[in-house]
């Protein structure tokens, strides 16, 4: 049978993420030491292990209500009110869903039609541009600029404004550029949204892991915005809890209530052991949060300053767990510096194009690897910059 007869043409024409290419290949040799992974290496905390396993135990293997445990949605709002000093109603606002992909999916779905815009800046992560080609919308592309620490500027943003445009999805913390927008970056950014019709999804899935004195600001915590934000986030990132799938979105009631419908008939509800235990993740999980960020400060300083020494400029970033040091004094492509280094080091990085055109002359490089795999990976890279003859 004729397959690209038969599949539907949006879904051929969305491009495979770029992530995993190296990844798989990496998986394929021997010795390969990979920072490719946007993944904690820290299992999840015990006592939250615990309280999947022991409901488990009880037998608590039935399906959850369509939006999540009453229990976990309270929760959420409690952590989110002590994080970001914004209220959510548990019964109204809030749906838990499979991971934070799951909620962007839903919220793309339900609010573009086909022919409106979604805006989106890049670099960054690799689902947004394909979920809005699903839904027959059009991606318009803002880049970010290193000489703007890869923030989204509000002249940038004014200027892609149409009449079509309906979505604006805003990525902070970044991957894979590690930036953040501080509060007066986000004010900017509300400003030129301010007596428009646009809807914000913001995705916060690493509003945890931030460094120094950057705290996250939500945007939805912004006067006139929690009204026309969806929040995305999850357990992945700050929980370490990449493996239960298991996020939520957060915004008005009316938006949520179809996100809510669509959920009940692709999904029907997230997974039962995820969520007690997530209840205890949102309880008492603050103390693991501040531990694993620390950890992930300290090798970030590592590897910022391990590429910077290579003269591999490397902007520092202020959140998530990546870095997104520039390769073009090599001479070489993104694609070409990973391929290269991957057969000749054994060390697997992500060419910055694959979050985006304007990725390229770049490489994400994951530090949510123990400091002794970094070091390893750093002296491989920099053999390899001295065989190059950079
Ligand atoms: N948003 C961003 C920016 C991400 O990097 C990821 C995962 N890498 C996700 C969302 C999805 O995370 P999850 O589905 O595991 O919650």
């Amino acid at each position: 049978m004729d397959y690209s007869k038969l599949l539907t043409k949006r879904i051929q024409q969305v491009r495979p993420s770029g992530i995993r290419k190296f990844f798989d290949i990496a998986n394929e040799m021997d010795d390969v030491i990979s920072l490719s992974i946007g993944e904690p290496d820290f299992s999840t905390p015990w006592h939250v292990r615990q309280e999947g396993i022991k409901s488990l135990e009880m037998g608590k293997t039935w399906y959850s209500p369509n939006r999540g445990f009453a229990e976990l949605r309270e929760e959420i709002c409690k952590f989110f009110d002590r994080h970001y000093h914004v209220q959510y109603d548990p019964k109204t606002e809030v749906l838990v869903t499979v991971g934070g992909s799951e909620a962007l999916d839903l919220a793309v779905r339900c609010l573009v039609e086909p022919g409106e815009e979604v805006l989106i800046p890049q670099p960054s992560f690799v689902c947004y541009e394909p979920m809005a080609q699903m839904v027959g919308a059009v991606p318009v592309i803002i880049e970010t600029k290193e000489k703007d620490g890869f923030r989204l500027t509000p002249e940038e943003l004014r200027a892609a404004i149409t009449p079509k445009t309906k979505l604006l999805v805003l990525p902070f913390p970044n991957n894979p550029t590690g930036a953040v927008m501080r509060k007066k970056d986000l004010e900017a950014i509300a400003e030129v949204i301010r007596g428009t019709n646009l809807i914000v999804l913001s995705d916060e899935i690493y509003s945890e892991l931030t460094y120094g004195d950057q705290q996250h600001v939500a945007f939805s915590s912004l006067p006139d915005m929690r009204e026309r934000t969806i929040v995305v986030n999850g357990f992945s990132k700050a929980f370490a809890m990449t493996g239960w799938r298991l996020g939520y979105a957060m915004g008005p009631k009316e938006l949520i209530a179809q996100m809510t419908k669509l959920h009940q008939y692709a999904i029907m509800s997230a997974p039962t052991t995820s969520q007690y235990a997530a209840i205890e993740a949102m309880r008492h999980g603050d103390a693991d949060i501040v531990y694993m960020r620390e950890q992930y400060d300290m090798r970030r300083r590592l590897i910022v300053d391990g590429f910077n020494e290579m003269n591999l400029t490397c902007f520092e970033p202020e959140g998530a767990f990546y870095v997104f040091p520039c390769i073009k004094r090599t001479g070489l492509s993104s694609d070409e510096f990973c391929e290269k280094l991957l057969y000749a080091k054994h060390v697997a990085v992500v060419p910055g194009s694959a979050f985006g055109n304007c990725g390229e002359g770049y490489v994400r490089v994951s530090y949510s690897y123990s400091i002794n795999h970094i070091t390893e990976a750093l002296s491989r890279i920099r053999d390899f910059l001295k065989q190059l003859g950079c």
